[in-house]
């Protein structure tokens, strides 16, 4: 590889030919700020953030987007830089709504943290016109709220190179520029599939989640109500940073007897809802495979990804698995066979969900989500809720014991975990199909072709005599080469998983918010993944059809997968829709 040298705050570097000036910098132990910048989504050197002076160069220049060259001085940190960085962010505070003291990002915004440090508050910013906004509560999912953007355009640089949708971006032009949806629409009426990806990424707190946790609090003060909660495979792989963990700590002991202190009933694991989902879609596919049906069959455990394909490939919903969810099978479970079970009224049961994504928020309302005729989940919250939860209740969650779930729906396998990063759906349905087609033992139970993060992945296994063609996608983006693969007939899978987020559940969009420079030097999507497959190892049963609460939940009350009463209660149905409904 080619190597520049230049220098640094007058320290000699040798950086790979091509970086920027905010790569070699790195490279020294240097971090110059950015705002707007994330590597090979956003790299605009708009916001000015990153400025820094090149010896022999007229004006300041933006590292971010400044490539070095032989022999080059950079200076980060000189008077002349420090007073431009304060500018702009007097500039940008002189139209922003700074209600910091409130504010849902007040010690996770990468613009607060930045006044911070450059010594930026209510006094000296330019005092010009200011912008109102109405805020825009349309979507089910999320907030926008234009009073407090940055103009940094990461959102719709995400929603466009990433997800492939292109929903929102900057409308108008000079000061009246801003951030919205074609037509000045609301976000709810356009075709956004409701991933939070744009949330994930924003630095401030001008896109979040819609919050429900006051919902959640009023129901545990409801002596009336038995309330339920389920946490999805995801969160514990991720919630411990809320509380300064590094990413990649297990949390899930703490986690369950922080919801224990919360004052749930019930602190049980979507995992089972995992496990469930296997046995009714191993079922499906293999029926399906000896039965001529629709080919490929397509996960839909993803409610961003099943939103998508109704919005964007409508004549392929035939080819989606008619599974719920295992968010929803589980709350569909709790209030059909376990209310019954337990001789409790469905009505007087409220499911809360905990989720690493904001489309569970919409899955919640969709039509044929009530199994028992009340709505199978009450409450999808995730995972930065639920840490809003536990600091509000004043639980001190790093001092937590490690607590197990209730049985008997906490009782999960191994294959239920791995849910949570992409091809783990695929890897548990496997471990069921292969055994079911061949009714035999398999010797080895990890498909890592299908591990990894990449956003496509193919492999092809021999079972039974048969070669079974899979592949995998996650993002949407990358879902839409794959399914135009299968549409022009280049491809002739079997069977297709998709998670709608980049890295599957654990990078989704309600997960904890790294920032900027987090996002652009680290494997998060790696690091939370192995927490999952750690797990896995470790489980003592890792096949989901060997789980004996879903073994029990048959022989008590569905029979067999696929049965009319599994029919009713598990599986659901889809809409084809258009561009905008
Ligand atoms: S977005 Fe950041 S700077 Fe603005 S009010 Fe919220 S915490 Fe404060
Ligand atoms: S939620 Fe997803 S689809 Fe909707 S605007 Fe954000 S990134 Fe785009
Ligand atoms: S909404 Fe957030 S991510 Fe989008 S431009 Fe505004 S500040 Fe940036």
């Amino acid at each position: 590889m080619e190597m520049v040298n230049i220098k640094i705050n007058g320290i000699p570097v040798s950086a790979p030919k091509g970086s920027t000036i905010l790569e070699a910098a790195r490279i020294a132990g240097t971090e110059i700020p950015t705002l707007c910048f994330l590597k090979d989504i956003n790299e605009i050197g708009a916001c000015r953030i990153c400025v820094v002076e090149v010896k022999g160069a007229k004006s300041l220049v933006a590292s971010c987007v400044y490539p070095i060259n032989e022999g080059m001085e950079v200076f980060t940190n000189t008077p002349k830089v420090i007073e431009s960085r304060k500018q702009t962010l007097q500039l940008i505070l002189s139209n922003h709504d700074r209600k910091c003291l409130s504010c849902v990002r007040s010690g996770n915004c990468e613009l607060q943290a930045l006044c911070k440090y450059y010594g930026v508050d209510d006094e000296g910013y330019y005092d010009g016109v200011r912008d109102r906004y109405e805020i825009d509560y349309s979507a089910a999912h999320m907030i926008r709220d234009n009073n407090k953007c940055i103009l940094c355009r990461r959102c719709s640089a995400v929603c466009e190179k990433v997800q492939g949708i292109g929903v929102i971006g900057a409308n108008e032009r000079g000061f009246r520029t801003n951030i919205s949806s074609p037509f000045e629409m609301g976000l709810g009426e356009t075709s956004c599939v409701s991933c939070g990806q744009c949330i994930a990424v924003c630095p401030t707190g001008a896109i979040t989640e819609k919050d429900n946790t006051a919902e959640v609090f009023k129901a545990l003060a409801d002596d009336t109500k038995t309330v339920i909660v389920q946490t999805a495979p995801a969160v514990r792989a991720a919630l411990a940073e809320e509380f300064g963990n590094p990413i990649g700590t297990n949390a899930e002991g703490k986690m369950a007897a922080a919801l224990r202190r919360l004052g749930f009933d019930k602190v049980f694991d979507t995992d089972f809802g995992a496990d469930l989902t296997i046995m009714e879609e191993a079922h499906e596919f293999v029926e399906r495979v000896k039965n001529g049906g629709k080919l490929p069959m397509i996960t839909s455990c993803s409610p961003g990804w099943v939103k998508y394909c109704e919005h964007y490939f409508p004549d392929m919903t035939e080819n989606l698995s008619s599974c719920k969810s295992p968010m929803q099978m589980f709350g569909a479970t709790v209030k059909t066979y376990y209310a019954e079970k337990m001789g409790l009224d469905p009505k007087d049961i409220v499911v809360v969900a905990v989720m690493p994504c904001t489309a569970k928020k919409f899955e919640i309302g969709r039509d044929d989500m009530s199994a028992a005729g009340v709505a199978d989940v009450d409450f999808a919250i995730t995972t930065r809720e639920l840490a809003r939860m536990i600091n509000r209740a004043g639980i001190q969650f790093n001092s937590l014991p490690e607590e197990k779930f209730d049985d008997p729906l906490g009782i999960s396998t191994g294959a239920g975990v791995i849910f949570g990063a992409t091809g783990g759906v695929m890897e548990a349905a496997l471990r069921t199909a292969v055994e079911t087609l061949t009714g035999e033992e398999l010797p080895a139970l990890d498909f890592v072709d299908v591990r990894g993060t990449q956003g496509i992945k193919e492999a092809t296994y021999n079972v039974a005599g048969m070669d079974i063609k899979v592949a995998v996608a996650s993002g949407l983006s990358n879902a839409r080469e794959l399914l135009k693969k299968v549409k022009n007939g280049e491809a002739d899978y079997h069977f297709i998983e998709i998670m709608g987020c980049p890295g599957g559940c654990v990078n989704g969009g309600g997960q904890p918010q790294q920032p900027g420079y987090v996002r652009n030097t680290t494997d998060i999507k790696a690091l939370r993944a192995k927490v999952l497959y750690d797990i896995d190892a470790s489980m003592p049963v890792r096949k989901s059809h060997e789980n004996e609460a879903i073994k029990q939940l048959y022989s008590e009350y569905f029979g067999e997968p696929g049965s009319e009463k599994a029919h009713h209660v598990l599986h659901t149905t889809y809409v084809k829709r258009g561009l905008y409904d």
